[in-house]
Order: structure tokens, then sequence, then C-alpha cells
């Protein structure tokens, strides 16, 4: 197979092999049924259970606070959800931002249908919400606050401290969509005051399928999915062994080599960053430059499609991502990208690249030298650079 240069960390990582060490044997050997009363199955009962002290202590929550899910989406889908239906009597309104994941945002415009009332704040060019506008936002019937810890797309951090501090300080409940965050810059859930977090495996190195809601204690939620009596009776479903042990494991590693590998990225990060920006004219970077998630790019190339430049980069064997239009199944330019203030136009030929603990100084060094010439021979068949000359020249 031909080789390839994979930068889209943020749709999906790697199994690493320590985690695909650890998962294995529990597809073969101990594939028993954490809930039968056999010894074998108190093995893999042991299993979770230790994968679920992993994931607290790396957040540092208490054990029975972790909840094991099916993914991302699951996690904000049940606490958003969870919550409103547990909290419908005190109020019905929610306070969420317009640059959070689909997950969130449409979770939120179903609740709407069902008679609450969202407010989605607004961002900064940044990609940052403001903290009066929070406070201005807040009523009596405010029940919850669920803004992301960091964007998918352009990688912006929220100040999520702040924002939970003016949540407790309220009575009001604050979740946060953690997926892109947790593993990859530190977390701690009670220094934070977050009372609810999603996270999930496939974007930290473990398998796909597999997330957590971390709950805080004194905290109610009705049930997303009923049945048996997993996960203390919060949950139910047969528990995804292989996938919550990979979760532990992964979790673990992120946060034991996490300081230097963050390092690591974020200097590659920046290489990448400014060698493109020096190298080409008409191209800007989306995001917040110093509050922003370590492995994450986001660039715009005026006069360029998204989706053009992944078809060309591709030819190259290079992964990468675009907030735009057919790749995103819409025409729709990316809703991230439109709230930071692009017009529609410019919100069309952005790139997202994506560092993940796999890429190496050389991979950066040959996307550094693919891309140039690809956005040069876009351009030249492009109309609207065309045009741009034309009238440059006069
Ligand atoms: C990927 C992602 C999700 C969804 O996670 P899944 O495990 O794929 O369901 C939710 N939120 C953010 C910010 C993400 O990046």
């Amino acid at each position: 197979m031909d080789r390839i240069y994979y930068f889209d960390n943020a749709a999906t990582t790697r199994v690493s092999p320590e985690v695909i060490d650890e998962i294995s044997k529990y597809f073969s050997e101990s594939y028993f049924n954490p809930s039968s009363i056999y010894t074998p199955a108190q093995k893999t009962k042991e299993a979770v259970e230790k994968a679920r002290e992993k994931v607290a202590r790396a957040f540092n929550a208490d054990t029975k606070e972790i909840y094991f899910t099916s993914g991302g989406s699951e996690s904000d889908n049940w606490a958003i959800k969870g919550i409103a239906e547990a909290y419908a009597d005190k109020g019905r309104h929610i306070i969420t931002t317009a640059i959070e994941h689909h997950a969130v945002l449409h979770t939120c415009e179903y609740l709407e249908t069902k008679g609450y009332e969202i407010t989605y704040l607004p961002v900064d060019q940044d990609g940052l919400i403001s903290l009066d506008d929070l406070k201005k936002a807040i009523r009596p019937d405010t029940i919850l606050i669920t803004v992301m810890f960091a964007n998918n797309e352009i990688g912006t951090i929220q100040p999520i401290g702040e924002i939970g501090k003016i949540a407790r300080e309220h009575g009001i409940i604050f979740h946060t969509d953690a997926v892109q965050a947790a593993g990859h810059v530190p977390i701690d859930v009670k220094e934070l005051n977050i009372d609810l977090m999603s996270m999930s495996g496939h974007k930290l190195y473990a398998p796909k399928g597999v997330g957590a809601l971390y709950i805080r204690k004194g905290i109610k939620i009705k049930n997303l999915i009923h049945g048996g009596q997993q996960e203390r009776g919060r949950r139910a479903t047969t528990e995804n062994v292989p996938g919550i042990v990979g979760l532990g494991k992964a979790v673990e590693s992120a946060c034991a080599n996490m300081q230097e590998e963050t390092e690591r990225q974020r200097r590659m990060r920046d290489r990448i960053i400014d060698g493109i920006l020096s190298k080409i004219d008409h191209c800007w970077l989306n995001g917040s430059r110093e509050k922003r998630l370590p492995g994450n790019i986001n660039i715009s190339f005026e006069f360029v499609e998204g989706e053009s430049i992944l078809l060309l980069l591709d030819m190259y064997g290079i992964c990468g991502s675009s907030g735009s239009a057919c790749t995103s199944g819409s025409l729709d330019p990316s809703h991230v990208l439109l709230a930071i203030g692009l017009p529609h136009e410019k919100a069309h030929g952005s790139l997202r690249i994506t560092l993940g603990r796999f890429n190496t100084e050389e991979e950066a060094d040959y996307l550094i030298e693919k891309l140039p010439p690809i956005i040069e021979r876009l351009r030249q068949m492009s109309p609207l650079y065309e045009e741009y000359i034309k009238n440059k020249r006069g």
C-alpha cells in the first residue's frame, strides 16, 4: 500500500499498540458477561471497574461518577436530555453556544420541539464566548449551561473554569463536551466546577464505539437507555468490555505522557502554521493562536474550495479535512466558520489539519512542501483569482 500521511486526528485516531495489547484478550479468552456469577465473569467485571478507576483518576472524579457509554454523541445526548427532563419542573431554559458539535446542537434543537428554550451564545473571531454574554443569558428558569471544552474544527479552548464558576454561583448545572480535550489537555472536574463531562474513546487512541459521561455526585439525571441494571442502573446494555478496558488504558497513557506529547505537538503545529502562512499568500489561521488545542491547525485559503484542496492532497496520500460543502454532505459552509464571522465565500476554502501522537516531523515537512504548489495550481484554475489579479493590475 502507498504511504499514508494521516492528519485527521480530530476525526478519529488510530488505536495505540498498548491499547490493542491490553484489550485483545477481552475478545477471546475473557469474553464473559460481567453480570454473570461464575469466577471468570467476575474477572471481566473487575477489568471494567479498573478502567472506571483509571478514567476517574485522570479527571479527579470519583469512581462512582464515571458512566461508560457508546461514545461522545451518546454522552452529549444523555447529559442534555437527561438533565432537561430531570429538572423540567425547575425550568426549561438551556444555554449553549453557536459552535457546538452537532451532537449537542441537534440535541438542543430536538428539545426546542419539546417546549424547551435554547440560547445559542455567539463567539468572537477567535471562537471564544464572552462571559458577560453568558451572565446576561442566565434566567431564573435556566437549568443547564452546555459549552464545549475545545472546538473540533478550529481548536479553540473555552474559559471552562470561569464558566463553571459562574454556573456554580447561579446554581445552574454545567455540562461540557470534552471529546476533543480529554486526554489532550489537563482536566480537573472539581477545580473547574464541571457537573457533567462527555468524552469519547476514538479521539484518544481507544476504539470507536466507547465513551464516558462524568456525572457529579448529587446531580439528578434521567436515563437515556432503559433495560438492565448495568452502570448502577443508569445505562442498560451489556458492557462493551474491550472498549471500556481500552478507554481506561488510553486515558491512563495519555495522562502519563501528556506534558511531553503536548509540547511536541504544539511545536509541530506552530511550525506547520508558520510554514504555510509564510509560503502562501492570501491565507489566514482560523481560531485563537494561544487558546488552542496542541494538535489543531485550521487555515482558510482565498479563491479556492476546501474540497478541491482535499482531493489534491489525497493524491499525495495526505488525509485532512475541511469545514465545507460536499465533504460534510451539505452545501452550507461550516457553522463554526460562519460563527467566527467568515462570510460564506471565505468559509468554503478552509483546510483542517489535526495532529496526533503518531505524526512525525518528517510528515510535517512533507505537508509543508506539498501544500503550496497545490494551492497555486487551484488558484490558476480559479475565476475568482483571475478576477482578483486583473483588478490588482488595474
Ligand atoms: C467526535 C466528537 C463528538 C462525537 O463523538 P463520537 O464518539 O464520534 O460519537 C462529539 N463532540 C465532539 C467535540 C467531537 O469532536
